[in-house]
Order: structure tokens, then sequence, then C-alpha cells
């Protein structure tokens, strides 16, 4: 068994059975992603849309890529014909731009709101104002090759594991208040590799997983 094939299946021994497993690949190459599969895992996520859209066009095709990353409104066309989630959708405009991409292709694009939990200014994401305000809009419901099925959340980049639950809470609250005027939100997109096991205590039902399977990253 290989390395990646031994950490795939440790994490998936701790995550419940409910939990999706997203395995982030974000600068690793084609070989370690098919190690993956060969292992079974048929979920991948990637911050940058040409490099998934060129590893999209090269690997199996009942691969499902999710975009965890912030995705600029030109960019969306590239992902449009395959993308099978959106996790980081924070406007109207993008949501407007997905829906025209999706249309061309005939699709409708699932997407997930992202809500900005952590305290540092630098991440994206709504309030909960604002995310409130696209769900209700009357232009949300019309555009209807966009899926809205949840929401998504970063906490700080800290070891201070009390903060972080904090703010896990503060998204998985507002989730489960929303559930009832929103059945479709089925989706809490919450817990990486440092804070995973948090975020499933905190009712995460999908979990963001890339250094703990494939190692640590190299951006050279
Ligand atoms: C890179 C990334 C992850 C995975 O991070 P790890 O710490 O390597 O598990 C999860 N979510 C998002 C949005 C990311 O950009």
């Amino acid at each position: 068994m290989n390395e990646i094939e031994r950490n795939l299946n440790t994490i998936k021994a701790t995550i419940p059975k409910e939990v999706t497993l997203v395995a982030v690949s974000k600068t690793k190459p084609i070989s370690d992603i098919l190690q993956a599969y060969h292992a079974g895992q048929r979920i991948f996520g990637e911050n940058k849309i040409q490099e998934m859209a060129e590893k999209w066009e090269n690997m199996p095709k009942d691969i499902s890529w999710h975009m965890i990353g912030h995705v600029q409104t030109n960019k969306v066309k590239y992902m449009a014909p395959f993308v099978d989630l959106i996790h980081a959708v924070d406007s109207v405009k993008l949501l407007r731009e997905i829906n025209k991409q999706a249309k061309k292709h005939n699709r409708i694009i699932n997407c997930l709101l992202q809500i900005k939990i952590a305290q540092e200014d630098s991440k994206y994401g709504l309030n909960k104002e604002d995310a409130l305000a696209i769900l209700t809009a009357q232009e949300t419901k019309e555009l209807t090759n966009v899926h809205i099925q949840g929401l998504m959340g970063m906490a700080t980049f800290t070891e201070n594991q009390e903060q972080i639950k904090i703010e896990f809470s503060k998204v998985a609250t507002f989730f489960k208040e929303l559930q009832p005027e929103y059945p479709q939100l089925k989706t809490l997109s919450i817990g990486m590799s440092g804070d995973y096991k948090l975020a499933i205590d905190c009712d995460s039902t999908m979990v963001r997983i890339g250094s703990s399977i494939f190692g640590a990253r190299n951006y050279n």
C-alpha cells in the first residue's frame, strides 16, 4: 500500500460515513491523484480553475471536481462544463455568471455560500445578513441553473482550538437556523487537515482535507 492510500484509509477511519470527504489535490500531480483514485476516492478539491480544468481533461471522467477556492467571475466558463460543486460563492454577481455558464452547457451547478467566520480580514465570505439576502432574493430563485445546497466556512489559521470551535459553531448554528426555511441546504462544508475533527464535532457534513492525504504542499 502506498503512502497516499494509507493516509486516505487512516482519515476515512476517523470520519463518520455520512460525512463527505473532499480530497484536496491542489498543486499535486496527476500521479498522486490517481493513487487516491485507485484507492477508491472520487471527490477531489482544487482552488485554481485552470489547474482543475487541466486535471479534469486528463483524468477519469467519474471524478467529481469541487472548486474550493475563491472564484473570479471571468474564469467560471472554464469549469462550467464539468464542475460538480463550487464551495466559495460570495456574491450575486458570481451566482449570475455561474447560472449563465451552466445554462450554456445545459447543466445545473451546485453551489455553497461561503460564510465569513474567521477573524482575519483577508478571508473571503459573506456575513449572515448578506447570505440571507441572497437566499431570499427573487433574482436568486430565477437562477434556475444554480442550486445552492449549503454553506462553507474557513476558521482562522490558529492553534487555538477554542477559537476554531467558536467559529465553526457560528456557521453551524446559522446553517441549522436556515434549514427549516431552506430545506435545500444539506451541506455544511467545514474542516481541513488541522481541524476536521473539531468540525465534525460541530456537525460538519463535508470536510476538505489536503496535506494529511497528499503530504505538505510545495508552492515553488
Ligand atoms: C487548501 C485548502 C484546504 C485543505 O487544506 P489542508 O490543510 O491541506 O487540509 C481546505 N479548504 C480550502 C478552502 C483550501 O484552500
